[in-house]
């Protein structure tokens, strides 16, 4: 089957701005009110082939390129982001089960996704939340889960769940995977309960799992004991950059609703658009949108040609796409001014308000801020002291759109950089072949 485009995606869902359309700004809106999963653009993007964009080939899925599937989902999560929830919520579960599932769990999980189903990842835990060492749902030697999981993507609905639960007392290999199928578990020991709702991203399936004594059967241990924290920490990096998708699709709508209000109302005899105050905040969100799109799809790209370090490219990307939507969307609401916070009757049929929403739910949906950045700064000693020479090869297949990528090779994915990054080491020279000036803020 060939790979959907942006443009035929675009074509399929017709005109956003159609107050008609179903899978237009008022239909985003008016699911937005009623705390509504978006079932009937869900089920169109399945039909178009969509949920397919991060599945490999060999799961019978139609991943190319992470750049390529970020541009798609991007293209997607500009009428609704919570198209991504809805849709790929299982990529991490899948991450995981193709770094350490068996043959049979791998082809299981292709199954179930390459029909639209779902396996949903359970790793957090309120009381705990980044601090995953402490986690307590706890994998008994008798084989029972115990104790309760929250916030897990499409848990309400997912056929199966990929569990995260202790095994041992102490450090980050006291912590094992198994993989259950819910219509498998006997009644009464798996609680699927709605997680608190959230203000973004209304709507989407948010579960929290209590297992009573849930029997886990023999074949359900996914790899190793032992290794399931480090294998989480390592998928947690593909949902972090897909999430960028999500990011950028929101940043996009926010700019072109501000700027098509602009454009329209005069102040004066002056468009306001054309006034100096407006121009500027407008420029300015213009060009944090580009460059947010720079440091995502260099990531997407950077995946590719050195996993070894994309822990951390994972985190810095991340970082910046967050700010500056944040910071975008504060620009584009005071041109908005008043419309900005409208639930009807203002462009985008009152669809700012939500982006404004989502974009927070965004950003912490794989971890909090600080979390993130501690993670970031505690690699920037290897990195910087690190001895690694520039590739220029790597330099080149990263940042020059049109350079074939090598194919994406989960398993060389690392939790942290150990001092190898030939990219990094290609920023100086890079740097000095720029034109005077532009260099020297490098
Ligand atoms: C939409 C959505 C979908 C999600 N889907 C899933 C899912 O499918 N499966 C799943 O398992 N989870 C899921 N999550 C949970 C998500 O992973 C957590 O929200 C995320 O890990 C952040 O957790 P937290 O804010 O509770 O905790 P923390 O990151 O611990 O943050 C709480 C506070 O502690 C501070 N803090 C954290 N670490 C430190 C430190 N070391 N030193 C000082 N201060 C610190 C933070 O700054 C913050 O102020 C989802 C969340 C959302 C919002």
């Amino acid at each position: 089957m060939s790979t959907l485009t942006p443009e035929e995606l675009e074509e399929r869902l017709g005109d956003p701005a159609d107050d008609t359309n179903p899978y237009g700004f008022a239909a985003a809106v008016a699911r937005d009110e009623r705390d509504e999963f978006p079932e009937e653009l869900c089920a169109e993007l399945v039909r178009a082939g969509f949920h397919r964009n991060y599945l490999p080939k060999e799961w019978g899925g139609a991943f190319e390129s992470f750049d390529r599937s970020l541009t798609l989902v991007r293209s997607a999560a500009r009428r609704d982001v919570n198209v991504m929830p809805g849709t790929m919520f299982s990529i991490i579960a899948a991450t995981c089960l193709q770094l350490h599932g068996s043959v049979e769990q791998q082809q299981r999980a292709a199954e179930i996704l390459r029909s639209g189903g779902a396996v949903a990842f359970a790793l957090t835990e309120a009381a705990h939340g980044s601090e995953l060492l402490t986690n307590e749902v706890r994998l008994t030697p008798e084989s029972t889960l115990t104790g309760e999981k929250w916030l897990v993507g499409l848990g309400l609905r997912g056929e199966a769940v990929y569990v995260v639960a202790r095994t041992g007392e102490r450090g980050p290999g006291a912590f094992s995977a198994v993989l259950l199928e819910t219509d498998r578990i006997p009644e009464g020991r798996l609680e699927r309960v709605p997680a608190p709702r959230t203000g973004g991203m209304r709507g989407i399936d948010l579960a929290t799992l209590r297992f009573h004594d849930t029997p886990v059967p023999e074949d359900a241990l996914v790899g190793r004991r032992g290794e399931a924290l480090e294998v989480a920490v390592k998928a947690q990096q593909a949902v972090r950059l897909m999430s960028m998708a999500g990011s950028l699709g929101i940043a996009d709508t926010a700019v072109r609703i501000a700027l098509d209000f602009a454009t329209g109302r005069r102040t004066g005899r002056t468009a306001l658009v054309e006034s100096p105050w407006s121009k500027r905040e407008l420029s300015v969100a213009a060009a944090a949108l580009l460059a947010a799109d720079a440091a995502a799809l260099s990531a997407a790209r950077g995946v590719h040609v050195v996993p070894e370090a994309f822990s951390v490219w994972a985190l810095s990307a991340k970082h910046v796409v967050a700010e500056a939507t944040d910071d975008l969307i504060r620009r584009s609401g005071t041109v908005l001014a008043t419309r900005s916070v409208l639930r009807e009757g203002a462009p985008g049929a009152g669809l700012f308000q939500k982006l404004q929403r989502d974009s927070q739910v965004v950003r912490v949906i794989d971890a909090s801020t600080l979390a993130n950045l501690r993670s970031y700064a505690g690699q920037l000693p290897t990195l910087t002291e690190g001895t690694a020479p520039a590739d220029e090869d790597a330099v080149h297949s990263v940042f020059s759109l049109d350079a074939p990528l090598p194919p994406y090779e989960p398993a060389r994915l690392d939790m942290f950089a150990r001092g190898q990054d030939p990219v990094l080491a290609g920023l100086p020279d890079t740097a000095d072949a720029l034109p005077d000036g532009l260099g020297e803020a490098a």
